[in-house]
């Protein structure tokens, strides 16, 4: 049994990014691999404080309920508070960390963080090994089948995920995890081992280093109202509306339930739902309400994927399920077809210089852009979607649709990357590439 005071040498880092999961993730896996020691390390930079409310409290949910299960094999979330890679370099040369483990991203901001973190690490004899295991299928393999020409349509695109076969397989979680490494060489950096008891605590330890001293401790201050504020300050969002629950168990639980439905499943029909069932009516809506936990990888696309695939195996022959582009295995594909494009794009997240964007002159009103983000344009339909959003997080599809196409082309004529701002602070399931690509294409 390897020990749990002293660093070997060969220790190994988990970065967790937008894998808070232990079902299929082959960095963990990786991680676990030839090495006496593991440090599952989750990054909290000054601009997580940004994020809205609800999503927020979506993430120290879901970081809760992955301390609580790494707990049971014997190892716990670490969190650390400031530059990325400041920290990482103070792990690596404090711990005896040789490798670390990641997941590939398609958020240029993640992508470029690697990128940086390969050099650095490099300097330092650190090996940074990646993982795809965030969408469906390897973007890598998909752009080398089409020979660099990225389909832009959707029909496209399945043509070509057709030519790739079946998506993997979903890798099992580890049944037991080496033990983290002794912090105490690092008695510099800001690295909590666990996650704080409290949504009020954790925020605090977001304000900076010195604000918790304790991670167990639920809170020597607690935020009021103001500094449960969404993108712009704005506090009538509303924290304690939150319906969605953060976490893989949370998520599991939730796949697990809708799929005793196989005739729901196989009927599954976008966009032939409907948009009044939201979170707060219990855990049947029109469509799944799992792209929170897709989105913040408490649930793998391909562990979904094979579970429905089950389910519609089992289907007597009389039962013709539907296909795409209305089934719901392809609302997983509308997904990895948004990945495919938004990182194979220039520009992919603005109107300038962006290949695919039509040039639009808007004409931004600082004043109807608040009013359409705050709930208070006078439409019904748009203010009682926004409120909703703001209130909870999540928004059926259609009324996406409607409020993105209101406040462009539809009515306000607002620039799309405004309405993006919004969409990504108060999304619980705010994804870089569907976000840019599903706002970007109202236009
Ligand atoms: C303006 C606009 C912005 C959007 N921004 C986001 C975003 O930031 N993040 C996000 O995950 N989705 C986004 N979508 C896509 C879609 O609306 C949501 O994925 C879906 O409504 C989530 O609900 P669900 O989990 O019940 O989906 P279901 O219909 O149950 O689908 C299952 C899963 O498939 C994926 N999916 C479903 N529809 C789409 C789609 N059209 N494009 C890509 N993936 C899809 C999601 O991961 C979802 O959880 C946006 C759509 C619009 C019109």
């Amino acid at each position: 049994m390897a020990s749990k005071t002293s660093p070997s040498g060969d220790g190994a880092l988990w970065l967790i990014r937008e894998d808070l999961r232990l079902h299929d993730n082959q960095p963990l896996l990786a991680a676990c691999t030839q090495t006496s020691h593991v440090l599952p390390l989750y990054i909290m930079s000054p601009s997580t404080c940004s994020i809205g409310e609800n999503r927020l409290r979506f993430l120290f949910e879901a970081l809760r309920d992955l301390h609580t299960s790494l707990c049971v094999l014997g190892s716990r979330v670490h969190i650390a508070y400031g530059d990325q890679f400041e920290t990482l370099r103070s792990v690596w040369r404090g711990l005896g960390v040789k490798r670390i483990c990641l997941q590939r991203s398609c958020d240029p901001t993640l992508v470029r963080q690697e990128e940086e973190l390969r050099k650095l690490a490099s300097l330092d004899g650190v090996v940074v090994q990646t993982y795809q295991g965030l969408e469906l299928y390897d973007q890598r393999l998909l752009i080398k089948l089409c020979d660099h020409e990225v389909p832009i349509a959707f029909n496209s695109f399945l043509r070509l995920v057709d030519r790739a076969g079946e998506p993997p397989e979903p890798l099992a979680p580890p049944r037991a995890l080496p033990p983290p490494p002794d912090l105490t060489p690092l008695a510099q950096a800001q690295i909590y081992s666990g996650v704080p008891a409290s949504f009020a605590a954790f925020r605090a330890l977001l304000r900076g280093p010195t604000a918790v001293d304790n991670p167990h401790d639920s809170g020597r201050r607690h935020p009021g109202q103001a500094d449960c504020a969404g993108p712009r300050n704005d506090s009538s969002a509303g924290g304690s509306a939150r319906r969605l629950i953060g976490g893989e168990s949370e998520g599991l639980k939730r796949l697990a339930h809708q799929l005793q439905n196989a005739t729901w499943i196989s009927k599954f029909s976008k966009p032939h739902t409907n948009p009044m069932v939201v979170p707060s009516e219990g855990i049947d809506g029109s469509t799944t309400l799992l792209s929170p936990y897709i989105a913040w990888g408490c649930l793998s696309p391909r562990f979904m994927h094979w579970k429905i695939r089950e389910v519609l195996q089992k289907l007597p022959p009389s039962v013709t399920p539907t296909g795409p582009p209305q089934s719901l295995l392809s609302q997983l594909l509308w997904r990895d077809f948004f990945h495919l494009v938004g990182s194979s794009t220039p520009y992919f997240e603005r109107m300038q210089d962006n290949p695919l964007c039509l040039q639009v002159p808007w004409r931004s009103s600082a004043e109807m852009l608040h009013k359409w983000a705050t709930g208070a344009t006078g439409v019904p339909v748009v203010d009682a979607a926004m409120r909703q959003l703001r209130c909870t997080g999540w928004l059926h599809h259609i009324l996406r649709h409607v409020v993105a196409c209101f406040l462009t082309r539809g009515a306000l004529w607002c620039h799309w990357e405004d309405g993006r701002a919004v969409f990504e602070a108060l999304l619980l399931d705010a994804d870089w590439a569907i976000n840019n690509g599903a706002t970007a294409l109202e236009t």
